[in-house]
């Protein structure tokens, strides 16, 4: 972990006893020692390049396999935009992974909201767990070619109301252009 910039103390809110911590981070996301990791995957659960192919690259075959099970059972049709669910962490220093599909980055069409369910599934799945603590990545600025800008703005907004239970949710940026997309977002 190169950088970390903790965004917010733990709050007081209306609706819930404690609000979750933000932080972010400047690293990667399949060495960070958390409850939860969230997967950037695709659709096929089977694995695919960037941050999905470096959780299964580290995480190792068992991520695959529980990944293959889900395709033998309730998600047949593959996993959708998103929607996710939840598999375990093999290797990786994280109890889980939580897997979803964010959506490919479009300019004629507002797909933003398709973006916020991805965070938002992907809390409540983490909290249906029990975990406390989640680190996502900057889903679909890669291959899907989403403008960091917006998608930092969409997924802070979108965690800000998270289920009880959760105390830290972490932004792990790959790369700093990410990571200070995100840190102008928080002040936003
Ligand atoms: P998507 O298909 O949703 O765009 P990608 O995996 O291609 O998913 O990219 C999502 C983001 O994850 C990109 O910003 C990419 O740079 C980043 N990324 C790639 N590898 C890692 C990693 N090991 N840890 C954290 N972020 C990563």
């Amino acid at each position: 972990m190169r950088w970390r910039g903790v965004l917010a103390g733990v709050r007081r809110g209306r609706h819930h006893a404690v609000m979750a911590r933000i932080e972010l981070v400047l690293g990667d996301l399949t060495e960070q020692h958390v409850d939860v990791v969230v997967n950037a995957a695709n659709s096929s659960l089977l694995g695919g390049g960037g941050v999905d192919g470096a959780i299964h690259r580290k995480g190792g075959p068992e991520i695959l396999a529980a990944c293959r099970e889900l395709r033998a059972g309730h998600y047949g049709g593959g996993l959708k935009t998103g929607q996710a669910v939840a598999t375990t962490a093999g290797r990786l220093p994280a109890e889980w992974v939580v897997h979803t599909v964010g959506p490919v980055w479009s300019a004629t069409e507002d797909r933003s909201a398709l973006l916020a369910d991805c965070h938002r599934n992907s809390l409540r799945v983490a909290a249906d767990l029990g975990a406390g603590t989640i680190a996502f990545p900057a889903i679909s600025t890669g291959v899907y070619r989403w403008p960091a800008t917006s998608a930092a703005r969409i997924a802070l907004a979108a965690v800000a109301d998270a289920p009880a239970g959760l105390t830290t949710i972490r932004f792990v940026l790959f790369d700093r252009a990410t990571y200070d997309a995100f840190r102008v977002a928080t002040g936003e």
